[in-house]
């Protein structure tokens, strides 16, 4: 099945419902950052979070950045995700892997730690970034961001995450997440069901493996409740906005002086994105066009 996302209300619309497959976007994020098992679990589920929250915002420009940083050995996440369906993200130490939990799972909330928090910007794409910060609950990001939703956002809200492994592949990977908006909140007989109902799901990725379609497994929740789709299927990928032009903005900032000493030294610079793992090679010509601006621009002032 194709990475995709779909979304849909129920209840009348006192129910939000958005399920997202991310099966090949996180084997992407995996290939290009060389993550361990461990890590790709951990940045696949933040990413899949990261998609499942930027599809609620209005305007296509708008973007989600999740940070995750707790006491663990993979150090910091960070994903970057937008309502246009493109996501990216990276870990700080990709290479951890660590024996499987005492359920025999990945051990994603022993990899983050159970310790530090969790950071979310919603970014509309106009005026000032909405930011909050929550403790982290787990470290195994599925519970760390309920707590943020109902935290935060004041929205009760079931989610599940899943990334599913075999033979150094990403096998299935998505989520769903099931939130009851503020005109039913009230409603806790509605939010009991909700919670009962996506428990019963027993993990999102055991549900693809058995070869169920995204929209089946969201009818399966919710299709007795007066389900209602929202829009079209919408693709999703793992995209990375880098460009030569940015990475050469990147290295103006570091000032004439090093610029100077990248040339004499290396006769040149080579740069690689955080977000996706592309490296550029800035050459000598890039890096001297570079001193002729600062030239030029000082001959202005
Ligand atoms: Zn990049």
């Amino acid at each position: 099945m194709a990475d995709q996302l779909l979304r849909a209300t129920a209840a009348e619309g006192g129910i939000r419902a958005v399920g997202v497959v991310t099966t090949h976007l996180v084997q992407e994020a995996r290939q290009r950052h060389g993550l361990s098992y461990v890590a790709t679990a951990a940045l696949g589920r933040t990413m899949t979070a990261g998609l499942l929250l930027a599809s609620s915002m209005k305007r296509t420009e708008a973007r989600v950045n999740i940070r995750v940083r707790g006491n663990g050995p993979l150090g910091s996440l960070l994903v970057d995700a937008g309502r246009d369906g493109t996501v990216r993200g990276y870990v700080e130490n990709p290479g951890v892997e660590l024996p499987p939990n005492e359920k025999g799972k990945l051990d994603v909330g022993g990899a983050v730690g159970a310790e530090g928090y969790l950071y979310v910007v919603r970014d509309n794409g106009y005026g000032y970034p909405y930011c909050s910060t929550v403790g982290l609950v787990s470290g195994e990001i599925g519970d760390d961001l309920t707590a943020y939703l109902v935290a935060s956002e004041q929205t009760p809200s079931a989610l599940v995450l899943g990334v599913y492994l075999q033979a150094g592949e990403v096998h299935a990977a998505g989520g769903l997440l099931v939130q009851v908006l503020p005109k039913a909140a009230r409603d806790e007989a509605l939010v009991a069901l909700l919670e009962e109902r996506v428990a019963s799901l027993q993990g999102f990725t055991p549900q693809l493996r058995a070869g169920r379609q995204l929209g089946d497994i969201i009818q399966g929740v919710l299709g007795d409740l007066g389900l209602e789709w929202l829009a079209e299927t919408q693709l999703v990928r793992f995209h990375c906005g880098c460009t030569m032009d940015r990475v050469l903005g990147a290295i103006k900032i570091l000032g004439e002086t090093e610029i100077r000493s990248m040339l004499v030294e290396d006769n040149g610079a080579e740069v690689t994105c955080h977000f996706c793992g592309q490296v550029y090679q800035a050459g000598p010509d890039h890096l001297e066009q570079l001193l002729l601006d600062f030239q030029t621009s000082a001959g202005q002032s």
